[in-house]
């Protein structure tokens, strides 16, 4: 893909990361890299790190690392990681200058992780952190993404429950790609995945998504979400919407086709108009200067939405184009002489 330059240091380590190449990596790097986002989880964290450190170890041994991300938290997350940080060099600690979000928290941690798999983790004790060896069995298998599916929600309010529903419902049926139900960020990816991803420079992120986008070999896990350890759901009812903008406007142009499907209604209009009209005409009951001012009021309302739909299907076209994604991802290459592709 080509360098393109970047405003912010971030953009600049996601370029850098794109580049798939084993041989700049460290020699020793661990077999397991964890990215845990964390806003205000004070008093989740220590019950957080002992579950996540144990699940770590039964899997790789000595071999992991665990990145908590401070997304600009307000309480002492911050002194609490560096509190379990201290003495522990697996763990790993990124600041977040203020906060950013979950998704950008998850794509920080994700520009420097290092091992040959990654979790993506909340700190809330919701995503069972002894899940990852399950995952791991599944990894070993081929599978290069295994996302966890929610079988039962346990303290989620009905609001919640039923809104996520309809998002999803909405989202597949008008997403380019099938982006799983009930499905959070918590999955378990490999090295190669997490490379495209970091890959991709689009700035409004939703990673379920980008994640489906990129394909390869992906599976499921039925899990039981538990309610949370403690403290209450980050995600406001205004970061839930711009969370679920994200996913529509992300994968899909086609509400930029609405206008012209109302310029087929205003058409389908028009002729009815001209219908009652001829019929007002015979019958000798036609008032008097309304049908001009009916026609032309149809006319250019019609035109309008034609104009604002050639609008939107050059705006499509110019918003994917900006997005940069690659234009396909090959996973394998069968040939008798080794090439490479030249815009691969
Ligand atoms: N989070 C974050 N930044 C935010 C909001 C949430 O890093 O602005 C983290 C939060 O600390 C948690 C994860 O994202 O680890 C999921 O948030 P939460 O549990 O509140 O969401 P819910 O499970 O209720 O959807
Ligand atoms: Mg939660």
């Amino acid at each position: 893909m080509a360098k393109r330059p970047s405003a912010t240091a971030s953009k600049t380590v996601a370029v850098r990361a794109s580049k798939p190449s084993t041989a700049r990596r460290p020699v020793r790097a661990p077999k397991v890299s964890v990215v845990v986002p964390c806003y205000n989880e004070q008093e989740t964290l220590p019950a957080f790190a002992d579950r996540m450190t144990a699940a770590c170890r039964a899997v790789a041994g000595a071999s992991y690392e665990i990145i908590f991300v401070n997304d600009g938290s307000r309480d002492r997350t911050w002194n609490i990681i560096e509190t379990l940080s201290r003495g522990d060099p697996r763990i790993v600690r990124v600041n977040l200058a203020r906060n950013h979000g979950h998704q950008l928290a998850v794509t920080a941690g994700m520009s420097i992780v290092r091992g040959d798999w990654i979790l993506i983790i909340d700190a809330d004790l919701q995503d069972p952190p002894e899940m990852l060896a399950d995952m791991m069995k599944l990894g070993a298998d081929g599978f290069e993404v295994i996302y966890a599916r929610r079988r039962a929600r346990a303290d989620e309010t009905h609001f919640k429950v039923a809104t996520a529903k309809l998002f999803y419902r909405l989202l597949g049926s008008i997403s380019e790609v099938n982006i799983p139900q009930d499905v959070g960020d918590f999955r378990l990816i490999s090295r190669r995945i997490a490379d495209r991803l970091n890959a991709m420079p689009e700035q409004d992120r939703f990673i379920r998504g980008m994640v489906a986008w990129l394909g390869g070999r992906q599976t499921e896990i039925l899990y039981d979400r538990d309610p949370r350890y403690a403290g209450e759901t980050k995600y406001t009812l205004s970061k839930m919407i711009r969370l679920a903008l994200a996913g529509l406007t992300g994968f899909s142009t086609a509400p930029l086709n609405l206008a012209i499907i109302l310029a087929f209604v205003g058409i389908a209009m028009g002729f009815a108009i001209v219908v009652y009209i001829l019929i007002g005409y015979f019958f000798g009951q036609a008032t008097r200067g309304w049908s001009s001012l009916a026609l032309i009021t149809v006319f250019f309302g019609v035109g309008q939405f034609f104009c604002i739909a050639i609008m939107g299907a050059y705006l499509g076209r110019t918003y994917m184009q900006v997005k940069g994604r690659p234009l396909y991802l090959i996973d394998e290459i069968v040939t008798a002489e080794p090439r490479k592709p030249r815009n691969g």
